[in-house]
């Protein structure tokens, strides 16, 4: 069976893996494997630091769980070191945000394990405590994507740089994709393709840009997750994020990103303010109206978007959902509660 991929973000690229060790022969298509937002992510893995409930916690819950046996399979086939920390994150609580210690109670009274820390000295008079989700982790998202990438090569998923501009779609079937280089069939679609799936369906995706800034220094060795700034620990620096900022697909970075990035960590540890800056980076979340993902279903395709603010966390249990689909021809629940048909 020959499957098109549409997209090489953290969701495409995790699928054509997932289907690839199946035996399906695989073509992953896409305009720019460097435009994918993937790449500019903090790689957090903190749906209890998000506050996630009901289904969407759920979801992530389950990926969250799945995240060590994820990175050991694309380290397999890619041969590659993933740097991955299981070491818990610490939700920052700031002055008038106590709403968050009755929420960390609520995940404790339900079993998950929650801690309350003291506040250390490093942090500024603004910060009131601590809370540590044990379970959260995070991932260096420049090594989850580089290893992807490799195993696709290991795999012989052959990846073709086009842009799909039309699908041609007749009684709920695919026919056909038009791409700006030549034309492309398949006996199945998925369409990956991120806060851009708008542009290919009537469904409601919209971009929602992101800026960070990696400096030179490592102020705290664990994720610091706050309202107003995430500080996120890597091997070679530390990830400074993020903005969250509604002005469609406007690339590039802004003094006015950038300052409030700066100012914010600020705030949370004051000691940052001397770090040297190395670079800058934004990426465009692919948001919906409920902040949850869109999973829609046809007779020979999928689409497989709007992780929001949690696609790599999501990257594990989308990536089974499609496989389960396909191989075992199992509709996972989460089309039901993700279908677009509830907008
Ligand atoms: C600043 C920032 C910080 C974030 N931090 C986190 C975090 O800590 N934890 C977390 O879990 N998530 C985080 N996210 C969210 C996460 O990055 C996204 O949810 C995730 O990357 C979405 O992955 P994706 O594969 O759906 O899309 P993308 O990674 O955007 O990939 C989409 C791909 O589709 C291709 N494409 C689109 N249209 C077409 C077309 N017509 N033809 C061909 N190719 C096409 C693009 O070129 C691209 O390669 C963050 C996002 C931002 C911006």
């Amino acid at each position: 069976m020959k499957i098109v991929i549409v997209g090489s973000g953290v969701i495409g690229l995790s699928t054509a893996l997932y289907l690839a060790l199946e035996g399906f022969r695989i073509k992953l298509i896409t305009r720019n494997p460097q435009e994918a937002t993937s790449w500019s992510a903090g790689g957090m893995l903190a749906p209890f630091s998000e506050g996630l409930e009901g289904k969407l916690f759920e979801f992530s819950y389950e990926s969250l769980r799945m995240y060590p046996e994820y990175i050991k399979l694309v380290e397999e086939v890619s041969r590659l070191k993933i740097d991955f920390w299981r070491d818990g994150v610490f939700r920052v609580v700031l002055k008038g945000e106590e709403g968050l210690i009755k929420k960390a109670e609520q995940y404790r009274e339900k079993g998950y394990s929650v801690e309350f820390l003291e506040r250390m000295d490093y942090y500024s008079e603004e910060v009131v405590s601590i809370i540590r989700y044990a379970d959260e982790g995070w991932v260096d998202v420049e090594h989850l994507m580089d290893a992807l990438l490799l195993a696709m090569e290991k795999l012989s998923v052959s990846m073709e740089i086009d842009e799909v501009v039309k699908v041609e779609l007749r009684n709920d079937r695919v026919e056909r994709l038009n791409g700006l280089r030549g034309d492309y069939t398949a006996d199945y679609y998925i369409f990956c393709t991120g806060a851009w799936t708008k542009e290919l369906f009537d469904i409601p995706i919209y971009p929602i840009k992101g800026q960070a800034i990696k400096v030179k220094a490592k102020p705290v060795n664990v994720v610091h997750y706050s309202t107003i700034s995430y500080i996120i620990p890597r091997s070679r620096y530390t990830y400074v994020g993020a903005t969250s900022e509604d002005v469609a697909f406007l690339g590039g970075n802004t003094v006015e990103g950038l300052s409030a990035l700066c100012a914010n960590a600020i705030r949370i540890v004051p000691t940052i303010k001397s770090a040297e800056v190395i670079s800058t980076l934004y990426g465009f979340r692919p948001g919906t109206p409920d902040e949850k993902p869109i999973f829609a279903i046809g007779t020979n395709y999928s689409i497989l978007t709007g992780h929001y603010r949690n696609g790599i966390l999501h990257a594990p249990i989308t990536a089974s959902i499609a496989k389960s689909l396909i191989k075992d021809k199992i509709k996972s629940v989460y089309f039901d509660y993700f279908s677009p048909e509830r907008f």
